[in-house]
């Protein structure tokens, strides 16, 4: 390794920041900046606030089955305030009614009684997911497919609009008929692969997963997470700092900085933690065909609209929120109940409930173009038509999240293998983040980890350092 090696991180999204926390924690020598576009680190990581209460207005639970998010939450001191959810129970907006979600895998009902009794479809939509057609098709197919295409021939049409389609809304804000069965519903993939029905698949999965929370969130918000990893990782992170261009000569040079003021900023290496678009804009030059491919990654825009309304304006609700099918033809796509479902919220609230309502599918922007007045009243007026929500907001805050997800379509797959592959030719350079192998924050931060290991891995073999 060269003596002290310059690492340029790109992003300060959670994927940059658990890259530059890796490279530091593992006691290389290296000098690590970290130049992030907007006035803020965390990119899609936010606490805002409503009626003088914290909430987080991006993401707000972290996956405690696996353990990158919470471990380092932990390495960056906030074991202490790492938390699980209050309230877990979900439930379905179907059918005229907020409706029990029964136990599933992804949308996958595990118990056919329970989805009967549940009344999120039909009768003859439960009598269609126990016939033969579940089991039928046997295998897996081999080929990549929509998770419409598969669900719908092996479950019917109600199960796919009223179970699984609502779970990829909440986590892709995408459809069905899109995305990629293996890359954005694996665990549907691999309960296929299990061979038989679906359902009894489902049902053996949920018997043999583990008794751990599958959720955990940070007392404060999850929104917390990136500064605390900031400031443990010891790197130099500067905000303002959009990366303008990319070019490579004996080092990596970045042209960082407002049009007006540009800078030059060298590196030995560089790890590129921003979405598709921007990593496909700078590696233009640098590695050509993996910047076509980012091209063709699409994302989908939201908003999350956080209400603070009094208690007494709400009917007695349970668990933690629900989703709503888009066959309902509603704007609202998934409502939390965040102040039953996290215990340090409540606190902080009297008599004040806080709720995020989510708007906004893939291809579906144009919902998102009203001004904000009239976003807090669809979700208002969505509110009151699902549960009943009498009367006006106390307070209220519309945060608007452009490219908020990237779709995971049929055969993501294999163009992040042609990407991978494309960037793994260019000595020192790296790629991570939500547009490769997994959206959440728990994936992101391994993504990030793992270009950081890669990295470390290639400043040390001293063949690598040739241009
Ligand atoms: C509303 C919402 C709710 C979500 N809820 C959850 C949840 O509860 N749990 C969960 O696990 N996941 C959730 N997700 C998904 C998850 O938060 C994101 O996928 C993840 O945080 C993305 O991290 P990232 O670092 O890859 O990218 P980002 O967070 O997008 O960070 C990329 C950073 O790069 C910066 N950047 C871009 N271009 C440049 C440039 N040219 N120069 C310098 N900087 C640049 C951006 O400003 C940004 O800060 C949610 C996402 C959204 C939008």
């Amino acid at each position: 390794m060269p003596a002290t090696a310059r690492v340029v991180v790109v992003g300060a999204g959670i994927a940059g920041l658990a890259a530059a926390h890796r490279l530091t924690s593992c006691g290389a020598d290296v000098d690590i900046v970290v130049l992030e576009g907007a006035p803020r680190i965390g990119g899609k990581l936010l606490v805002g606030e409503v009626a003088g209460v914290a909430v987080d207005t991006g993401a707000e639970v972290l996956l405690n089955r696996r353990p990158e998010a919470v471990a380092l939450a932990q390495a960056a001191g906030l074991g202490g305030d790492v938390c699980h959810p209050a309230a877990t129970s979900a439930a379905i907006w179907s059918r005229g009614g907020v409706r029990p979600m029964p136990p599933t895998v992804m949308g996958i009902p595990a118990d056919l009684a329970a989805l009967r009794r549940s009344g999120i479809v039909t009768p003859l939509a439960v009598d269609r997911a126990g016939s033969d057609a579940d089991v039928q098709d046997g295998r897996a197919p081999q080929d990549d497919v929509s998770v419409a295409d598969f669900v719908l021939r092996r479950l019917g049409v109600e199960i796919l609009d009223r179970l699984v389609e609502p779970i990829l809304g909440g986590v892709y804000a995408g459809h069905a008929s899109r995305l990629s069965l293996y890359a954005a519903a694996p665990q549907i993939a691999a309960l296929a692969s299990r061979g038989g029905s679906l359902v009894a698949a489902a049902r053996a999965t949920l018997a043999t997963s583990a008794a751990t929370p599958v959720f955990a969130g940070i007392r404060g918000g999850v929104g917390r997470l990136p500064a605390a990893v900031a400031s443990t990782s010891g790197s130099d992170v500067r905000v303002g700092a959009p990366v303008r261009e990319l070019s490579r000569g004996d080092r990596f040079r970045l042209v960082v900085g407002p049009t007006r003021s540009q800078q030059v900023v060298t590196a030995d290496a560089v790890v590129l933690a921003t979405p598709a678009a921007p990593t496909a804009r700078l590696l233009r030059d640098v590695c050509p065909v993996a910047a076509q491919e980012l091209g063709g990654i699409e994302y989908a825009s939201m908003a999350v609209v956080t209400l603070a309304v009094p208690v007494s304006a709400l009917p007695p609700v349970s668990g933690s929120g629900f989703l709503v099918p888009a066959v309902t033809g509603r704007s609202v796509k998934g409502v939390t109940y965040s102040w039953r479902k996290w215990a340090w919220l409540a606190e902080g609230c009297d008599d004040v409930a806080v709720l995020r309502a989510s708007i906004g599918r893939h291809r579906e922007e144009r919902v998102l173009q009203r001004d904000d007045t009239t976003l807090v009243d669809l979700a208002r007026s969505d509110l009151a038509a699902t549960i009943g929500l009498r009367g006006p907001a106390l307070d209220s805050t519309v945060t608007r999240w452009g490219g908020a997800l990237p779709q995971y379509q049929v055969g993501h797959l294999e163009r992040v293998a042609r990407i991978r592959s494309a960037v793994a030719r260019v000595p020192r350079l790296e790629v991570c983040g939500a547009a490769y192998d997994g959206i959440g924050i728990a994936a992101c931060v391994a993504d990030g980890q793992r270009a950081a290991d890669r990295l470390l891995a290639a400043l040390r073999s001293r063949d690598t350092m040739a241009p």
